[in-house]
């Protein structure tokens, strides 16, 4: 797929799957450009948001290879990062610190449940190779 309907198809999905959680203040935006090859030994950000704003960053394209990434792995990243804003990071002590804890049971169960919504949702709904996915007829338009 070239890269620029990748792009195109990638903020079509994502607005139609935040639409599912009536939450109006988050929005998506494909990741700015990253080098051309990550290091992926010493980790990477596969996706941001901004709790103030409700922006959510998703870098669309596999990280070693930079080819256009699958849009159910890019789909269950914005599950993820939706739930940081349904159950936001606490504040607990840990061995007398105090830390921020984000990735909890209770937010894992939220993320389950977000993806759960996408596979419920008539458009998102539609069976593909990879199992569930999207309705792709719906976002590109024929000729
Ligand atoms: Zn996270």
């Amino acid at each position: 797929m070239f890269t620029k309907n990748h792009y195109l198809l990638t903020q079509e999905v994502c607005r139609r799957a935040l639409a599912v959680f009536n939450m109006p203040q988050l929005h998506f935006l494909p990741m700015r450009k990253q080098a051309d090859q990550i290091n992926t030994k010493r980790g990477y950000v596969i996706g941001r948001t901004n709790l103030k704003t409700g922006l959510i960053t998703i870098d669309i394209f596999t990280p070693k290879f930079r080819k256009p990434k699958a849009i159910a792995s890019i789909l269950r990243t914005l599950a993820h990062e939706v739930a940081h804003h349904q159950k936001p990071p606490y504040r607990s002590r840990f061995r007398g610190h105090l830390i921020n804890r984000c990735h909890y049971p209770v937010f894992y169960r939220q993320v389950t449940r977000n993806i759960n919504k996408f596979k419920k949702d008539k458009i998102m709904n539609y069976p593909t190779a990879s199992g569930w996915g999207f309705r792709l007829s719906y976002y590109v338009r024929k000729p």
